[in-house]
C-alpha cells in the first residue's frame, strides 16, 4: 500500500540521525485517514487493508523499504539555546515522491522514546494528535503552507500529562523536516561539512534553481529564499489571526511550512497582544510579535551559513546582515498584499496600509471577532448594491461602534475606485475571508469527546473545516465565537 521510499535523509552521514524503529503499541486503532492526501502521495488505495495500514501507521510494523530514524537538531527554545534536541518522539520513515514529483517526508509522531527523548515519554496524547490533524488540514485548505496530517491512530495505551489520557500516533507529512535548528546543531559543533550537506539538501528539495549558482552566491541566495518563505508564511498567519505559540528555532521550517502544532490557536476578539500558550509566560510569541520572531529565527539560520557564504568571515557577516535587514520591508509587503485582499482591494493605493490599520484599530476598540469582521465585509459591500444583510452583520460584532462607523465610509470611498462591481467584490471577499476557522472551543469540544470514545464531533468539525469559505446551512454555530465567559484562553501542548 505504501509508495516506494526514497531514503534521501537516511543516506546522509551517520551523525545526522540515529537509526530507530518505532516502539510498538498495545492496541492500535485507526481514527482518521486522509484519503485525498494518500492519493496525492501515491499510496495504492486499491490495496488498502485497514488492519495492515493501522499496524504500519502505529509503528508496529515498519513498511517495506522504510529505514526509520530520529533526526538530530538543536534549537533556541524561548530564546535559550539547547545544542541537542532532536526527534524525542518522532520517527522519519523516509521520503516518498508525490504526484507532482516532489519528495515528501513521512513521519510518525508519538512513536516512542528515541535517544533524543531527554527523560520524556516519547508518546503523544490523543488530544494534541487530533488537534494537529484538524488544524494542519484546516490551514492547508485556507491556503497556508503547512505540514499535513495523513493519519491518526490511537494506541490503546495511556499517556500521563496533567491527567492520564489515551495515547495516539500522528502520521505527519512535510516537504521536509529540515529546521533552522538542524543547521544550528551542526554549527554548534563547528561541522562545516555537515552544514554544506544540509544546505545542498535544502536547495535540492526546496529551491532547486539555486543549485546552478556558484557557491559565492548560492548559500546567501538560500538565506534569501528561506526568508521569502517565512515572510509569506507569517503574513498568512497574521491574515487568519493564527498564533503558532512556540516559534522556537527548532520549529522554524526551512521549507516555509507551518510545523509543530502545539498550543496554537486562532484569535477571536482582535487583540495584538494575544497569547494562548500556557508556557509562554512572557508573551514572546504573542500575535503581533510573530513577524519579528521569524526574523530573529532567520538571523540564527544565516549565522549557521556564515562559513559557506564567504571565505572572509567579516564580509560574510556583512552580506548576511544586509539580507536579514531587508526582511522588514519584505514582510510588510507580504502583509499588505494579504490585507488588501482581505479588504477586497485588487488595486494598490498609497493610503491602503492606513486603511487596514484603521480597520484593525476599530476591531480592537470594539472587541470584534477578527474572522467574522472580515467575513461580514462582503455583506456590507452587497448592501451598497441593495442586496444582502447590509452592514448589520458587521456592526453587530462590535461592542462599541464609533470607530467602525467612522471607518466604513473611508473604506467605501476607497472601494469605489476599484474597477469591479459590488457583486464581484463581495464574491472576492468571500473567497478570501473564511467563515469557518478551527475555533478553540469547537476544537476542545471535539477533543474531549474523542477522549471519551466519541469521534463524531471531530469528524463533523473536520467536514466543516474542509469548506471554510462556503456557508454551510445548519452549521452556523461553527462560525460563531465562544459566548462571553466560555472562551478558551489557555492552550497546552
Ligand atoms: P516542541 O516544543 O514540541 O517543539 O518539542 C521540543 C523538543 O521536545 C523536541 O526535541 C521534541 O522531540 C521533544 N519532545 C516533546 N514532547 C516529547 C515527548 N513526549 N517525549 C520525548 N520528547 C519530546
Ligand atoms: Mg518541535
Ligand atoms: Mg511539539
Amino acid at each position: 500500500m505504501f509508495p516506494t521510499f526514497t531514503l534521501r535523509y537516511a543516506r546522509l552521514p551517520d551523525r545526522f540521525f540515529v537509526r530507530f524503529d518505532p516502539v510498538p503499541v498495545e492496541a492500535p486503532r485507526l481514527l482518521a485517514f486522509n484519503r485525498p492526501l494518500a492519493e496525492e502521495l501515491g499510496f495504492d488505495l486499491d490495496a488498502f487493508d485497514e488492519q495492515k495500514a493501522t499496524e504500519a501507521l502505529a509503528g508496529n510494523v515498519v513498511p517495506q523499504g522504510a529505514e526509520p530514524l530520529a533526526q538530530a537538531y538543536a534549537g533556541h527554545q524561548f530564546g535559550h539555546f539547547n545544542p541537542r534536541l532532536g526527534d524525542g518522539r518522532a520517527v522519519l520513515l523516509g521520503e516518498v515522491t508525490d504526484r507532482e514529483g516532489r519528495l515528501r517526508d513521512l513521519q510518525l509522531k508519538g512513536a516512542g522514546c528515541t535517544p533524543f527523548s531527554r527523560g520524556a515519554d516519547g508518546r503523544a496524547p490523543l488530544g494534541p494528535v487530533l488537534r494537529e490533524y484538524l488544524v494542519s488540514e484546516a490551514m492547508h485548505v485556507l491556503g497556508i503552507p503547512t505540514t499535513r496530517a495523513l493519519a491518526a491512530v490511537s494506541t490503546g495505551e495511556r499517556v500521563f500529562r496533567r491527567v492520564p489520557e489515551p495515547g495516539a500516533v500522528l502520521t505527519r507529512v512535510a516537504s521536509s523536516h529540515l529546521r533552522v535548528g538542524t543547521f544550528q546543531y551542526f554549527a554548534a559543533r563547528g561541522d562545516k561539512e555537515a552544514i554544506r550537506l544540509l544546505a545542498d539538501l535544502a536547495i535540492e528539495r526546496h529551491h532547486p534553481h539555486l543549485a546552478a549558482l556558484p557557491p559565492e552566491t548560492r548559500y546567501l541566495s538560500l538565506v534569501e529564499a528561506v526568508q521569502a518563505g517565512q515572510a509569506r508564511l507569517v503574513a498568512g498567519w497574521m491574515g487568519l489571526g493564527f498564533i503558532h505559540g512556540v516559534m522556537n528555532t527548532d520549529n522554524a521550517s526551512i521549507a516555509g511550512e507551518t510545523i509543530d502544532y502545539g498550543p496554537c490557536a486562532f484569535m477571536e476578539a482582535f487583540d495584538p497582544e494575544q497569547v494562548f500558550s500556557s508556557i509562554d509566560e512572557g508573551g514572546r510569541y504573542a500575535y503581533r510579535n510573530q513577524p519579528w520572531i521569524a526574523q530573529w529565527n532567520l538571523a540564527r539560520f544565516a549565522e549557521t551559513l556564515i562559513p559557506l557564504i564567504d571565505d572572509d568571515a567579516d564580509r560574510a557577516v556583512e552580506r548576511a546582515t544586509a539580507v536579514i535587514q531587508a526582511y522588514p520591508a519584505q514582510y510588510e509587503a507580504e502583509w499588505l498584499a494579504v490585507m488588501r485582499k482581505k479588504l477586497g482591494l485588487a488595486g494598490e493605493e498609497e493610503g491602503d496600509r492606513e486603511l487596514v490599520e484603521a480597520f484593525l484599530e476599530a476591531q480592537k476598540a470594539g472587541r470584534a471577532d477578527f474572522t467574522l469582521a472580515f467575513r461580514t465585509l462582503a455583506d456590507a459591500v452587497e448592501s451598497g448594491a441593495g442586496r444582502g444583510e447590509g452592514e448589520g452583520a458587521l456592526l453587530g460584532l462590535f461592542e462599541s461602534r464609533e470607530v467602525i462607523e467612522a471607518w466604513l465610509p473611508r473604506w467605501r470611498t476607497r472601494l469605489a475606485r476599484e474597477e469591479a462591481s459590488p457583486t464581484t467584490i463581495a464574491a472576492r471577499l468571500r473567497a478570501t475571508n473564511p467563515l469557518y476557522i478551527p475555533r478553540n472551543q469547537r476544537v476542545e469540544e471535539a477533543l474531549a469527546a474523542a477522549a471519551e470514545g466519541d469521534l463524531a464531533p471531530f469528524e463533523t468539525l473536520a467536514e466543516v473545516l474542509a469548506h471554510p469559505f462556503e456557508a454551510q446551512p445548519g452549521r452556523e454555530a461553527y462560525a460563531r465565537p465562544a459566548p462571553a465567559g466560555e472562551a478558551v484562553f489557555r492552550t497546552f501542548c
